[in-house]
């Protein structure tokens, strides 16, 4: 994929002056309701309303959308609102279909994210057509499978392609039903900063309240736009009830939202930036040199543990250094999640190190 100016034309086509927002019902569930939610949304700063036709769900059933006949309800709200509409494909025939609609934007859900098989089949029918598509990431936390699916679209041909961030799924209990992970969209970004990046706050808070900050935070990482799921009804939704939104507290929630400069103008700013900047680069190198330091040493007991014939885990120190290092990070405001995330990472090194020391 070729990294040059050729994915953002489309959303600068919309010659917005706010993020680009995609707004609507989690599910189409009757006429009236599309129509209600769309004219609703009509004077907000949404461009695309969405709304599932098919629904993917984890368990069977819930339910699994309108099917096909919702499409017809989307051409009327687009008639008479002007706005575009959205929904996920999930197979060809749902392609197919979408495109016979006149569909203008084309979702690629989670859970068809992670197979490459049914990726596949849908960047198949897709071909030829100009139509956006948006790849939103994978279920699991692999950035590969998630660019993997973008390549396959961009291989047809598509090149109105965008990304829609809606987090990842965990076994752990959190305050999230999906967690954000944003090192992940961050390194994606990276790698492709003419990608446009969109967020779904709704899928990652599960929730109403988390909304507005994971919005926030999305606008402070440069993000492009957002698809938030939004009701004229959000408790008796036929789906994701717990995190829809009216389009009154969606037009309220924009309206705080704050979108930063992604560079100041101003000279003093830009030299106190510079001075952090070094500032955090020194920092970074000492860090890498301690870690390095630290792992020489590690590799000193690799050599005295192979010579004694004793094992590579101690559980029981490992444990006594986690306590320690978790209750130090703590008075320096660091999070447990965080400190505890870096000793794993620095564990699995030095067990990796020792490993290699043991078995030479
Ligand atoms: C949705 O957008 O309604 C949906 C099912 O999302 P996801 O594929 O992100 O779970
Ligand atoms: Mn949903």
């Amino acid at each position: 994929m070729e990294n040059n100016k050729q994915f953002h034309t489309w959303l600068d086509d919309f010659k917005l002056s706010h993020p680009f927002v995609i707004a609507g019902p989690c599910s189409a569930e009757t006429e009236d309701q599309v129509l209600t939610i769309a004219h609703q949304l009509k004077n907000s700063d949404t461009s695309v309303m969405r709304a599932g036709i098919w629904k993917p769900r984890t368990r069977p059933g819930n339910f699994e959308g309108v099917g096909s006949v919702g499409l017809k309800w989307l051409q009327r709200a687009k008639a008479e609102t002007g706005l575009l509409m959205a929904t996920e494909v999930a197979n060809a025939r749902h392609v197919e279909l979408a495109l016979e609609h006149d569909i203008d934007v084309l979702w690629i859900g989670a859970r068809s994210a992670v197979s490459p098989f049914i990726v596949q089949e849908i960047a198949d029918a897709l071909r030829g057509t100009d139509k956006i598509v948006l790849v939103k990431n994978p279920v699991n936390p692999d950035l590969a499978l998630w660019l993997g699916a973008v390549e396959r679209i961009y291989k047809v041909g598509i090149r109105k392609l965008g990304v829609v961030h809606r987090g990842f799924s965990t076994y752990q209990k959190t305050r999230y039903r999906n967690i954000p992970e944003w090192h992940i969209p961050i390194d994606l970004q990276n790698e492709f900063p003419d990608l446009p990046l969109i967020l779904d706050p709704s899928h990652i808070a599960g929730n109403r309240d988390a909304i507005f900050e994971l919005c926030q935070t999305a606008l402070d990482l440069n993000y492009d736009g957002l698809m938030v799921e939004t009701h004229h009804d959000p408790d008796n939704a036929w789906s994701d009830a717990d995190q829809q939104i009216t389009p009154d507290a969606l037009m309220a929630m924009t309206e705080r939202l704050i979108v930063r400069k992604t560079e100041g103008e101003a000279p003093d700013y830009k030299n106190k930036l510079e001075t952090m900047r070094s500032r955090i680069d020194t920092i970074d190198d000492q860090l890498v040199n301690l870690m390095g330091k630290r792992m020489k040493i590690v590799d000193e007991i690799g050599v005295l543990k192979k010579e004694n014939n004793v094992a590579i885990l101690q559980v029981k120190r490992w444990n006594e250094i986690l306590k320690r290092m978790t209750a130090e990070g703590g008075q320096l405001q660091l999070s447990e999640d965080f400190v505890l995330k870096v000793y794993r990472a620095i564990h699995q090194e030095s067990i990796d190190h020792q490993k290699k020391i043991i078995n030479k």
